[in-house]
């Protein structure tokens, strides 16, 4: 016997339509690149979607094309979310930090017909417009009167909207269809496309909502940090729309006194980004000795939110950090921690030994740990294997067939290391091509940083294998001080002493002036092998 509902596809133009009839009047409010703030509401931002679709069809893009964009967190990136999947085409935002060739190679390999790109990026689309032959249309993100001098032949976003209706109807199709692509930043070899779905995106939208998750309601003000080219901003533009949340798009300023008006002229109540951002947001609020009055709730992920982090913005902030964890191909949520009910009677020191891990899955996301041979390893909070996943929004192959297969009889290996506690809380080790390998036994690279980074002089730090003769490879650590600040290597190896396991100490400690970040702002730690291959520790 069937169930007798109605068969209605989850597409993402009904977010935004839901959003226009019930939140109409809700905000959406963007800092635009020259400062200024850009107010208006969903209803607004619908009316503009609408327009942009039809601009979208004069252009002659079709189902499936793929439109890419460079692009900041502001409103009009959040019209071409919309607007590009809404008409069934595929919205694929690429990340401007990536280096140039990069860039070329993947609006290439997208196949990009049609690119929209923000005012700041006009001297770099100049340059590489030359390569990228199969690119019909450049669409500068902007008015008439701010249109750049250029030999680039290319069109005036307001324009293009001027010049249509607001009058279109979504099409309806199957939900499968792809929505969406994003390019991993690719640690080895070229970056791979991830293809989401309307479907994948509309379920992940549903997820993000959950109390146990970002916890969104027609009650919160968002300001996702996290750049709307990283994975959709995770996903926090849908998100915002099912449940009618105020957004704050903080446009491509993101150092901490930027984000400090935004978050208290706007009224923020929570926010998202990588711990990067909120290192300098820390720093800023510390050096001025300002508190933030409306926030109280960040979520930090992307790369581990160090305790240290995770304890000062509790104990001097008031503000409750939910550590975080997924991937691009994972759309990208996959933990959030959040404490049981049992736990909050614990003394703090119990509880945050919870709060430090990557927190438990979402449902619709399964996971396990397993061994080399495959083999699932016991959910105790001890045994580190393989992390595997899987669920409506994980991905199930690369775009185009990339890297041939990758699932693992269903599952995804996500190439992490990790623990998997009795409660379902979930502890990332490593990733697993930063392991230290140290004589067949592994060491964390994270639970060190984790610590090297709680002593007050440390800005931040990092760890990695160096080789040995002896152990194959010894963890190295390199630490960045904090402006004004100094501390000696026996200094910050006695700070590690008695809180680490004797052969995960550092064999040494080395003091840089600056680490390499990726272009989704996380600790290069191949650029930070290559750089130390030929390191010779003392102990070696
Ligand atoms: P990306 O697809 O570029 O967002 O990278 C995903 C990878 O980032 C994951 O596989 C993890 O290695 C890492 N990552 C994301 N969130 C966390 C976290 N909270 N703690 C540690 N690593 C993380």
């Amino acid at each position: 016997m069937l169930g007798q509902m109605m068969q209605m596809p989850l597409l993402i133009s009904s977010l935004i339509r839901h959003a226009d009839v019930n939140h109409g009047d809700t905000e959406i409010v963007s800092r635009l690149g020259e400062g200024s703030l850009h107010r208006y509401t969903y209803r607004g931002a619908h009316r503009r979607a609408r327009r942009l679709a039809n601009a979208l069809g004069a252009l002659g893009v079709r189902q499936g094309d793929r439109i890419g964009t460079l692009a900041w967190n502001d409103h009009r990136h959040f019209e071409i979310y919309f607007a590009v999947s809404g008409s069934g085409a595929v919205c694929h935002t690429v990340n401007p930090r990536l280096f140039p060739d990069q860039i070329v190679y993947i609006l290439n390999h997208a196949e990009d017909r049609t690119v929209f790109f923000d005012l700041s990026f006009a001297a770099l689309v100049e340059t590489l417009a030359p390569r990228l032959p199969k690119v019909k249309d450049w669409v500068v993100l902007t008015d008439r009167a701010h249109m750049p001098e250029s030999r680039l032949d290319s069109l005036c976003y307001e324009e293009l909207l001027a010049a249509q209706t607001e009058d279109y109807a979504w099409p309806v199709f199957d939900e499968n269809t792809a929505s969406s692509l994003c390019y991993t930043s690719g640690t080895t070899g070229n970056p791979k496309g991830v293809v989401y779905a309307h479907r994948s995106t509309v379920l992940h939208s549903y997820g993000v909502c959950l109390p146990d998750v970002f916890g969104l309601s027609a009650r919160e003000v968002l300001l996702p940090v996290v750049p709307m080219f990283h994975v959709n901003a995770w996903g926090t533009p849908y998100a915002a729309a099912l449940a009618g949340v105020k957004l704050v798009l903080p446009g491509p300023k993101l150092d901490g006194e930027s984000l400090y008006e935004l978050f208290e002229s706007e009224k923020v109540t929570a926010s998202a980004g990588v711990p990067t951002v909120w290192l300098g947001l820390l720093r800023f609020l510390e050096e001025r000795g300002l508190k933030l009055s409306t926030v109280n709730r960040l979520v930090i992920g992307g790369s581990a939110a160090p305790p240290a982090m995770i304890r000062t913005f509790r104990e001097k902030f008031g503000i409750t950090v939910l550590h975080a964890w997924g991937m691009t191909e994972m759309s990208p949520l996959g933990t959030v921690n959040h404490p049981k009910a049992k736990h909050l009677d614990l003394p703090e020191e119990s509880r945050d030994a919870v709060r430090v891990k990557q927190g438990r899955p979402i449902f619709g996301v399964e996971m396990k740990i397993v061994d080399a041979e495959g083999r699932e390893l016991p959910r105790d909070g001890k045994a580190f294997g393989d992390l595997l996943v899987r669920g409506p929004w994980v991905m199930s192959s690369y775009y185009k067939g990339e890297g041939g297969e990758v699932l693992r009889d269903g599952w995804f290996p996500t190439g992490d290391v990790a623990t998997i506690d009795p409660d379902g809380y979930m502890a990332i080790t490593d990733r697993s091509k930063d392991v230290i390998k140290s004589g067949g036994e592994w060491i964390s690279s994270i639970e060190i940083e984790n610590l090297a980074v709680a002593h007050p002089a440390v800005a931040e730090a990092a760890v990695i294998g160096v080789p040995h003769p002896k152990w194959d490879e010894r963890p190295l650590l390199l630490v960045l001080p904090r402006a004004g600040q100094s501390v000696t290597k026996e200094q910050m190896l006695e700070f590690l002493r008695g809180k680490l396991a004797k052969w995960w100490m550092p064999d040494d400690v080395v003091f840089v002036d600056s680490l390499p970040h990726t272009a989704t702002g996380k600790l290069s730690k191949m650029q930070l092998r290559a750089a130390w291959r030929d390191y010779r520790l003392p102990t070696a």
